[in-house]
């Protein structure tokens, strides 16, 4: 399986490494869906495989991408309740009740 640099990966999954919330863009993916820290991602992004995953994902734009990557995870919900309050470790460190 190729990587097509879809970028679906850097937005879907929460990243604990980088303190990255459920579908949520990582900060270091430039606008052409490149890592911008390539040569200091933390471990987790450097053992990440394409799989079979990113041909089920498949889909016109990101945003559907991600989509469907958080749906086949059964974590749709999770990823919208988390963009309606934030991340909890955000909130946590801003010292606010969570
Ligand atoms: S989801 Fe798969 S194809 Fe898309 S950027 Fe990640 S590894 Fe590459
Ligand atoms: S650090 Fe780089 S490889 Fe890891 S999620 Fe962010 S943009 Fe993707």
């Amino acid at each position: 399986m190729e990587c097509t640099r879809c970028g679906a990966c850097c937005v879907a999954p929460d990243i604990a490494a980088l303190d990255k919330p459920l579908g949520m863009r990582c900060p270091h993916l430039t606008p052409e869906n490149l890592c911008s820290v390539y040569d200091r991602r933390p471990q987790v992004c450097r053992s990440y495989e394409p799989d079979e995953v990113c041909k089920l994902i498949e889909a016109p734009t990101l945003e559907e991408r991600v989509q469907k990557y958080l749906a086949l995870f059964g974590l749709s919900a999770e990823a919208e309740a988390t963009r309606q309050t934030g991340c909890a470790s955000m909130r946590q460190a801003r010292g606010t009740k969570p």
